[in-house]
Formats: C-alpha cells, structure tokens, sequence
C-alpha cells in the first residue's frame, strides 16, 4: 500500500508522539496530520474487507513522498519513509517466499477491488455543511485577480479590479455551482448567483457546452455536466 504524499519544503519527523512538521521557504512551520496513523487506519480498513473475503495475504505499506524534501527523520521506523524513485527498487528487492494467491486469485481480487471502489463525492457541498446559497457571497470571479469582481458589458466580462477581461469566466462559476448547489440549476439561481439582471443574457449563457436544458420557459430547468470539474475550466 501506498500513501502518496505531495508536500513541498522540508520536512521534519519526529517519534512519541509521530509529528510531521513542514517548514516553508519562510521558515514557517506547519504540523502535518501523521501519514503513518492514516496509512495505519486504511490499513486497518483494508484488513477488515479483505477478511470479510477471506483472503488472508501480508501487506506492505509505504509513505511515498513525490517530492524531493529535505527529511530529517528522528529515530523513527524509516524504513517506511521512501521517495518515489526508490520504490521500484524496494518492489525488487521485496521477498517471495511462497505463492499465495495464484494469477487468477490475483485478477479477481482486482476486479473486486475495482468494483468495490467508490468515487469521493462530497458534492453539493450546501448539503455537506448545511449551508444556504443566500448566506454565500455571489459574483462571478476574475481568473486573474480572484476576486468576485467580473462585471458583464455586451460580450465579456469585465474585471471592475484589475481590468481583465474574459468571455467565459462564468463557466468557472457554473462549476463553482456544481460543487456547491449540485448538477442543477435554474436561470433565477444562475442570475442570483452571477448578479446578473437579464434572464435573456443569462439564457444565452446557460446554452453552453456543459449544461442540457429540460423543461420549458420559466420551468427550465439546467442539468450540468461533471466536466465542468476539469482543471481548464476552473480557476481555483
Ligand atoms: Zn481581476
């Protein structure tokens, strides 16, 4: 098993209590939640469905840091630590004493393992924190400056801030929507939540590659697509 870790800086690792301590270029330091305790509770968990299958098979975990750190590790198991360079070696040099599941175990448990595999899906997020669309801040953000600041004038939005000027910034904000409100929306909630005043701009805006109208008129009702989550079309 593996527990990836994207941290950048240097890192410090202490033992009794384990600490995982990051210090910026600034030298500000940071306590990490201790990727040993996660590894060990997925561990754990791990176990538990693999018992619940009746397979019974040694695992073997690491901390894989992606990045090059500077570690300072005190007198804690290191063995664990590794950097992603080093485990096609550690995979080698891993002993196989004896056969325990045959190649065809081996797939099926794969198979389960896929199929058992849920995507993390915390959206929407109102639900999550048992927010209400009223009390969040609304606007349509400047890919630029980050500010919620973008002003529409005829064919693009305007940054009332820095001056940028961009024709889709509100595709990262039906996004924003997605994550928060979930994959529906209406042209009343689009306006609200761009400040926009006419239903007519806001239509033109909505027939977009990522929503699908149903309904008609007033009742119109606007289903999102996931791809709106795709990196280029987010700012965040
Ligand atoms: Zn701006």
């Amino acid at each position: 098993m593996f527990e990836i870790k994207n941290i950048a800086g240097k890192l410090h690792i202490k033992q009794n209590p384990t600490q995982f301590i990051r210090e910026s270029v600034n030298g500000e330091r940071t306590v990490l939640r201790s990727p040993i305790e996660e590894m060990e509770r997925k561990k754990h968990y791990f176990t538990s469905w693999l018992q619940a299958r009746n397979i019974d098979i040694p695992l073997v975990d690491y901390i894989v840091f992606a990045y090059q750190n500077e570690l300072t590790i005190e007198n804690t198991s290191s063995h664990r630590l590794v950097f992603s360079y080093e485990i096609p070696n550690r995979l080698r040099n891993l002993e196989m004493r004896s056969e325990i599941l045959n190649a065809n175990q081996i797939k099926r448990l794969a198979n389960e393992l896929l199929n058992t595999h849920r995507h993390y899906d915390p959206f929407p997020l109102i639900e999550k924190y048992a927010l209400s669309i009223k009390d969040l801040a609304t606007g349509v953000a400047c890919p630029n400056c980050e500010q919620l600041t973008m002003l529409w004038r005829t064919r693009s939005w305007h940054c009332r801030a820095c001056g940028h000027i961009d024709r889709h910034a509100h595709h990262a904000t039906l996004a924003e929507w997605y994550c928060i409100g979930g994959a529906q929306l209406t042209n009343q909630q689009f306006r609200h939540f761009t400040n926009i005043h006419s239903r007519h701009i806001a239509k033109r805006m909505l027939a977009n590659p990522f929503t699908e109208m149903s309904g008609k008129k007033r009742n119109a009702i606007y289903q999102l697509s996931p791809r709106l989550l795709n990196t280029e079309n987010l700012y965040l």
